[in-house]
């Protein structure tokens, strides 16, 4: 069994110092590849220069919601051609945050619909963020429908009718250690049943997320991608199915979105 992590915010600091034996850890835990999630033009630079160098990573190249402010007339262009390097999986991370609201919703909007368009212009998958945002995050996707490139929800934590409405649009459905989670994730021990099983991935989102319930707490918590088979257990017992048939699914679905089967 050899697992994709399809969101890894490896060029967080916390993975300056330790990136060799991290990707190691990961390795020998059977997390073959790992898609390292770029959240600004620096950031997305910087994914591709670690993917470069590591032949088990990829990276997206996109700007968060988080970043939608530091956008300008350049940042089309600078993702148009980051998207098409080699190791660039898919455009993202992008969306719509109207939980934190660190970028005012207008150019939270803004970006993100530029995005989007860019995706269907170049046939680009899609790594999409939202939280809070519904239904101005499915407005934005339902209008490009008949365009849209395959993408994903990541770190999908809302209720049935999110769920629903991310299926409608075609969506893939990213499940983090938010599932482990037992006193704001429990609800997704029930919904993960109803995400059909060619549209679910799994992902850490390190070195956030850190599951709850993992023995003993990695040090300063800092989630890291070898412990997507933690993650990857608790999604197959939700479904009373094997970690191993899961993986192998999750796998796929994950090749299959991305383009690289
Ligand atoms: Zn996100």
């Amino acid at each position: 069994m050899t697992l994709v992590d399809i969101g890894a915010n490896l060029t967080h600091s916390s993975f300056r110092e330790d990136l060799e034996a991290v990707l190691a850890r990961a390795r020998d835990a059977g997390v073959g590849t790992i898609c390292v999630t770029g959240t600004s033009l620096q950031e997305s630079r910087r994914a591709i220069e670690i993917a470069e160098a590591h032949p088990q990573l990829y990276a997206t190249a996109g700007v968060h919601p988080h970043h939608a402010r530091e956008c300008d007339d350049a940042t089309i262009p600078a993702l148009r051609a980051l998207a098409a390097h080699p190791r660039v999986v898919a455009l993202g991370e992008c969306g719509l945050d109207f939980n934190r609201n660190y970028s005012p919703h207008p150019d939270q909007e803004k970006w993100f619909e530029a995005q989007l368009d860019l995706a269907c212009e170049i046939g680009k998958p899609l790594f999409l963020h939202s939280r809070d945002a519904l239904p101005r995050f499915a407005e934005v996707l339902g209008a490009r429908r008949a365009r849209l490139p395959r993408a994903v929800a990541h770190c999908f934590t809302g209720e049935k009718a999110e769920l629903y409405a991310y299926l409608d649009l075609g969506l893939y459905i990213g499940i983090t250690g938010w599932i482990c989670d037992e006193r704001r994730g429990a609800h997704l021990l029930e919904l993960v049943r109803e995400i059909p099983r060619e549209r679910l991935l799994i992902e850490t989102d390190s070195p956030y997320l850190t599951p709850r319930d993992l023995r003993p707490q990695p040090r300063a918590r800092r989630n890291e991608p070898a412990f997507l088979p933690h993650i990857l257990r608790t999604v197959a017992r939700a479904l009373g199915r094997t970690a191993e048939e899961v993986g192998d699914e999750t796998a796929r679905n994950a090749r299959m979105l991305f383009g690289r089967s």
